[in-house]
């Protein structure tokens, strides 16, 4: 019987006890057991996202929380003005939230498959004075590529310009360490490396972040991080809570402190080199010129058909991988290694990759992707 398997960047495989965990009786959120529950959760994403500073749990998907990021940031009709860094689809939304919201706003368009400049950033920041706030993605997942968040960081400190940063396939699988690298605003969702089912979004908010929000009038109702902060004060939420959720979260969290972030990385490091070895080894194109190591983009070769090739593989196989989005849809398929995704998982979808190209007449050597692969594990064997 076949088995399913999910390698798309998200939403993720879910670790059965954590769905089985959610599957208990409905619990009230107004309680002292809730409180309980969720003050142990915001403390171990105070681990996960690396920061003493504040974190907040808002039910929504990860846009959610970008938006309330920026809209209290950035209000408008206050002077701020956001520099927007995009190479993909996700970057070039916190553009759109800006637009939607009359936030002024410039934007640094960078090629897909490169991380942003720290360098240009540098340039555009001294060239506009009026700029204050900079949006980046550090994982662009749709351009499966890396931004150097730390050094991207320190430009903003020269500028004085403070930094919110979409890490929604990034925290959890590479490493975020948000107080070091003196981040504003790092916000994430369930849905990634959280290995959650969609629904929640966090953010990490910190001391200087809190000045300006307490500043603004806060544009918004429902996902006002001030409301959400005076609620965090007694273990609390503003509105009902996506409570099956957040006990999914506390077995999450769990797991990923008992695991620990440096083995997590590794582990996350580990698969994706793996992968790039065997796209490689198989005569296929990585799409990234910068990689990231939570999912990775595979141009495909001419004359393969990329919906038959996906749909094959979840038809024939029972996985799932992602296709290309925007201008790179049909060219370009990605796998995730993010969450409760381990090297055989990895394998899997490796050898079923070899099978369905083989299939569509791409020329490659079977078990070649599976070889070079399995060296990258034996070359870690011991710390597998
Ligand atoms: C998935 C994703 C988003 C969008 O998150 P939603 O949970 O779909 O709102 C934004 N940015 C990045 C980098 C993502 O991977």
């Amino acid at each position: 019987m076949k088995k399913q398997r999910l390698f798309t960047p998200g939403p993720t495989m879910v670790p059965e006890d954590v769905l089985l965990e959610m599957a208990r009786p409905q619990q009230h959120h107004r309680t002292a057991e809730f409180r309980e529950m969720f003050k142990e959760v915001t403390e171990l994403l105070g681990y996960l996202f690396q920061t003493k500073g504040t974190c907040l749990t808002l039910t929504g998907s990860g846009t959610a929380a970008g938006e309330a990021a920026i809209v209290s940031c950035c209000p408008p009709g206050k002077g701020h003005k956001v520099l927007c860094c995009h190479g993909g689809k996700f970057g070039e939304r916190w553009a759109e939230i800006c637009a939607a919201f009359d936030i002024p706003h410039a934007k640094y368009d960078f090629e897909w498959g490169s991380g942003a400049k720290p360098d240009v950033i540098d340039k555009m920041l001294a060239e506009d004075k009026d700029i204050d706030t900079l949006t980046v993605v550090h994982s662009e997942t749709c351009s499966s590529s890396l931004s150097d968040i730390e050094a991207i960081s320190k430009v903003a400190k020269k500028h004085g310009a403070m930094l919110i940063v979409d890490g929604i396939t990034a925290v959890g699988a590479i490493p975020v360490k948000v107080d070091e690298w003196g981040i504003d605003v790092y916000f994430t969702g369930s849905q990634k490396a959280l290995m959650l089912p969609p629904g929640l979004a966090f953010l990490a908010v910190s001391d200087a972040a809190w000045t300006r929000i307490d500043a603004g009038s806060g544009h918004q109702y429902y996902n006002n991080l001030k409301k959400f902060r005076k609620s965090l004060a007694n273990n609390d939420t503003p509105y009902t809570p996506n409570n099956q959720l957040i006990r999914g979260l506390q077995s999450v969290l769990r797991r990923i402190r008992e695991e620990g972030l440096e083995s997590i990385w590794f582990h996350t490091s580990l698969n994706a080199r793996a992968t790039r070895a065997a796209i490689a080894a198989m005569d296929l194109q990585l799409f990234a010129a910068d990689p990231v190591d939570s999912v990775t983009g595979i141009v495909l070769p001419e004359g393969v058909d990329e919906p038959v090739l996906r749909k094959t593989m979840r038809q024939k196989f029972g996985m799932q991988i992602a296709g290309g989005q925007g201008h790179i849809k049909g060219k370009v398929v990605r796998i995730s290694h993010m969450g409760y995704c381990d090297s055989f998982d990895t394998l899997s979808v490796i050898s079923a990759l070899e099978l369905v190209l083989h299939a569509q007449g791409h020329k490659l050597t079977l078990g070649a992707g599976l070889a070079a692969a399995q060296t990258v594990f034996a070359e870690s064997y011991e710390k597998m």
